[in-house]
């Protein structure tokens, strides 16, 4: 048995771990305090592609969690820079919201619907029959199809909102063609967040609310993983999953000591 090397930096899922639907998880500020106190590298990460690190920094502070933009990852940012690597300075045509576009014109790409290397979806609240239609056509026409992430629904106080991957999954139907998903779980998010601080996966933890998605990725990217009961797993659903987190904690309070 190998022992566990101490934790030198933290990876954290949002919803669900620092915040349930608008509201700080109690903990949440201290984490977070004693995160930037100890000047470990840190990320704080989201599926959600709609907003910039900017606008979701801002999103935070107003409940009360100060956390840098520089360290918040989204599924953008990770998308951007998967692209980066794929096809330095390509196009794309792009259904998203601000978070995916400027992520996309921050990696130097130019956004177009002449023949572009990539058709890229996003999160969106105004999904327009004629940009779906325009995206088919051109994955038809040999554009490769990128999602920025899988969710197939994301939560909302009145309900549940159709997401990226149920759009995706309508896009497919029409082309016969599977999107490339970057988000969770796809290990991909966790590797180029670690990338951008500079922090190794067998010293960095994943911290995240559930088991198909933060605690997956987390595994398959080698790092330790904590799973929260905050968010959308309750204890007995653990047993559903035929892989475990190293460890499992009431909330995000029972790690700040861990800092
Ligand atoms: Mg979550």
């Amino acid at each position: 048995m190998t022992a566990r090397k101490p934790i030198e930096s933290w990876l954290t899922d949002m919803d669900g771990v620092l915040m349930h639907e608008g509201i700080p998880v109690p903990g949440a500020d201290a984490f977070i305090k004693r995160l930037r106190d100890s000047g470990r590298p840190f990320l704080v990460l989201t599926n959600n592609s709609i907003y910039t690190p900017r606008d979701l920094a801002a999103r935070l502070s107003r409940i009360g969690l100060d956390v840098p933009a520089e360290n918040i990852w989204t599924s953008a940012l990770a998308t951007a820079r998967f692209l980066d690597d794929q096809h330095p300075g390509g196009t794309a045509y792009v259904i998203g919201e601000a978070g995916l576009t400027t992520a996309l014109h921050d990696a130097g790409y130019v956004l177009t619907d002449h023949e572009p290397d990539f058709v890229i979806l996003g999160e969106t609240r105004t999904y327009s029959f004629e940009a779906l239609t325009k995206a088919i056509r051109l994955i038809n026409a040999g554009s490769r199809f990128i999602a920025t992430n899988p969710d197939n629904t994301g939560p909302s106080p009145e309900g549940a909102l159709p997401a990226t991957g149920s759009v995706a999954a309508l896009i497919t139907k029409a082309t016969g063609k599977d999107p490339y998903f970057v988000g969770k779980p796809n290990p991909l998010m966790m590797r180029t967040g670690l990338n951008t601080i500079g922090a190794h996966s067998e010293t960095s933890a994943m911290i995240g609310d559930r088991m198909d998605t933060d605690v997956l990725a987390g595994l398959e990217a080698g790092m330790q993983t904590f799973l929260v009961l905050t968010g959308l797993t309750k204890s007995g659903d653990i047993d559903r999953f035929p892989y475990r987190p190293t460890t499992v904690v009431d909330s995000i309070a029972d790690l700040v000591d861990l800092v």
